[in-house]
């Protein structure tokens, strides 16, 4: 269960998708139609077959099938979903289902607040991403123009659905980028976690049912906990931005080459180091870290870039406030906090040294 200031909601960690119309049954609702939104990758693989298991309501099912790729989280392609809606008589007792990674999630559930100010929607997370990340917390959106997300609401699930074992249809690329998050909850919140992704690096990246459900209900637990002390990120909630201060600067210099994932490691990378300069974190607590980081295919380093450009980027992030960076620290692993003191210019450089590569 999700305790937010708007609304409790459940998690259910599932093996595929037969359990689904009970878990809209428990909503104790009627709907009258139901709308399935998702991309152009996922569609051929699940679409038919969640299609199927919403048609025993004997209720119109409307799938609507976006292309895939954060290009097209944009208002164009919510105003598609507007339209078709329309054309389909969705009204406001419909349910919208997001089906997909965290473009559809974050999509679909901006649709669903807004249409007819306000239907429900649940979550069908199927990028470990979204699973871990994206669909936990109420934050739906769309970019516009150059901005990521800056148009959205926060408006939470009836549920989640997570099937676990969509991830064996998952790009290596985009397990490998969400395991990222998933080490960061570790890394800022239970040091139990991560030793049990030390002792499991194999039997995860080989998608082990049992493993997999422990991981993602253990990440959703941590990212709830944090979401549930500060719904509408005052506060606690900017913990989970640890690795993203030089992360987000890093993904906005090498766009079309990394993907998030990549970027938070490397990002991580580099906080790790400015916790172990500052005299928190020890040396050989910061070699695990970055080692598990390893252990899963991501990189601790990135190229091409000089010093000056990655500094003065890391000003460029929304999340800035005034000319001070705040940076999330950690003291071990499992313990963080949020650093508001001004650090030396000259302590953040030499992080940046670390992971720049040549
Ligand atoms: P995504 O939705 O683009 O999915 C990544 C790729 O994997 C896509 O090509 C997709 O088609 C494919 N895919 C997804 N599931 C698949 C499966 N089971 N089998 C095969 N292919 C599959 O991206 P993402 O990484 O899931 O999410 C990134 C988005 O999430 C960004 O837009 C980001 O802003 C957003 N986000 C939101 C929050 C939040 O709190 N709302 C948090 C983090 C990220
Ligand atoms: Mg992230």
């Amino acid at each position: 269960m999700v305790n937010t200031e708007s609304r409790t909601y459940p998690i259910y960690f599932e093996s595929d998708f037969s359990g689904i119309q009970n878990c809209i049954r428990e909503i104790g609702k009627v709907y009258s139609s139901y709308v399935i939104i998702t991309d152009s990758n996922v569609a051929p693989l699940y679409a038919d077959d969640l299609k199927s298991q919403l048609e025993s309501f004997g209720k119109n099912v409307v799938t609507c099938v976006f292309e895939a790729g954060e290009q097209s989280k944009n208002i164009a392609t919510v105003s598609d979903f507007y339209g078709r809606m329309i054309d389909e008589h969705v009204d406001r007792k419909s349910l919208v289902l997001a089906l997909g990674g965290g473009v559809a999630g974050d999509m679909s559930g901006f649709a669903a607040a807004t249409y007819m100010r306000g239907i429900d929607f649940v979550q069908v997370p199927t990028s470990l991403l979204s699973q871990v990340d994206s669909s936990v917390g109420g934050k739906t959106g769309i970019d516009f123009k150059a901005y990521k997300n800056v148009v959205g609401a926060f408006y939470q699930p009836m549920f989640v659905y997570i099937n676990v074992n969509t991830l064996k249809t998952l790009p290596a690329r985009e397990l490998y980028s969400g395991m990222s998050e998933v080490i960061k909850h570790g890394l800022i919140k239970d040091a139990d976690y991560f030793r049990f992704l030390q002792e499991n690096v194999e039997g995860i990246l080989s998608l082990d049912e049992d493993l997999l459900k422990k991981m993602i209900e253990w990440s959703c637990r941590i990212k709830k906990s944090v979401v549930d002390e500060d719904e509408k990120e005052t506060g606690a909630r900017a913990l989970l931005n640890f690795g993203h201060t030089f992360g987000h600067g890093i993904e906005r210099l090498k766009d079309f080459e990394l993907v998030h994932g990549e970027c938070v490691a490397i990002g991580m990378h580099g906080a790790l180091k400015l916790s172990n300069n500052l005299g928190l974190i020890s040396e050989e607590e910061m070699e695990d870290a970055l080692a598990l980081i390893r252990a899963f295919h991501l990189p601790t380093t990135v190229t091409g870039l000089d010093v000056d450009t990655i500094y003065s980027e890391l000003f460029h992030d929304k999340k800035t406030t005034g000319k001070r960076l705040v940076f999330a620290l950690l003291n071990t692993i499992g313990d963080s906090f949020l650093n508001q003191d001004t650090i030396d210019e000259e302590i953040i450089r030499c992080c940046i040294e670390e992971f720049k590569g040549e």
